[in-house]
């Protein structure tokens, strides 16, 4: 299985991809989590990637091309993978395009999760994450039993930067600029569904599910 998760950031691309791959032993790749875990480790990447992501604009192309080529290398990839934050231009989209007819492998499907700006603003200046396992939270829906503190490995718990409303209403602009022409994009190729981003965290599993045995 090899697919696209494509939504405004907090469409909950993160928790789909993580309810498929409990089901499937399928790679997760976040170009998001890859960046942050190499801003956090101060590789070059991140130091060149770093004031990009604090500002909401994206990283250019070429870093993140590069670093999608190594990552579907990788022995985890064979099965399949779920690109969760990737591709997030046209350039990117065609990078893609080529990296897999290289491989001599085609996507499955492109899913869009569909949400509105105001339940989005909403959910990302309510989150937070453990700045050590990474474990989600949410003030309103699911806060720590301590403030700050991570129930499952007492780490710290934090807000991203990016998680900020002046960061937020940029990286949604960001999105409307240069992601969402990728809607069309896949559109034409046969690609696209469209589901909605509020039916919970296994909308997109059930489709997938419903997908695979309409094709047995
Ligand atoms: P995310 O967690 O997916 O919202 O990503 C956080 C930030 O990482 C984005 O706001 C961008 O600065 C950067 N980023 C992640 N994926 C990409 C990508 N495919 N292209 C460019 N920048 C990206």
């Amino acid at each position: 299985m090899r697919i696209i998760l494509l939504g405004v950031p907090g469409s909950g691309k993160g928790t789909q991809a993580e309810s498929i791959k409990n089901k499937y032993p399928i790679a997760h790749i976040s170009t998001g989590d890859i960046l942050r875990n190499n801003v956090k480790n101060s590789t070059e990447l991140g130091k060149q990637a770093k004031s990009y992501m604090d500002s909401g604009k994206l990283v250019p192309d070429e870093i993140i091309v590069a670093m999608i080529e190594s990552r579907l290398n990788e022995t985890d990839c064979k099965e399949g993978f779920i690109l969760d934050g990737f591709p997030r231009t046209i350039p990117q989209a065609e990078a893609l395009s080529t990296m897999l007819e290289n491989l001599g492998i085609d996507l499955d499907a492109v899913i869009e999760l569909a949400i509105e700006d105001d339940i989005v603003i909403d959910r990302l200046t309510t989150r937070r994450g453990c700045k050590s396992c990474g474990e989600i939270y949410n003030t309103t829906f699911k806060p720590t039993k301590v403030e700050g503190v991570c129930d499952k490995c007492n780490g710290e718990v934090i807000q991203r930067d990016d998680d900020k409303e002046s960061v937020i209403r940029k990286r949604l602009s960001v999105f409307y600029e240069q992601t969402a022409p990728l809607i069309d994009y896949y559109r034409n190729k046969k690609l696209l569904v469209t589901v909605d981003a509020n039916g919970g965290k296994d909308v997109v599993l059930k489709l997938l599910e419903k997908k695979r045995s309409a094709s047995k």
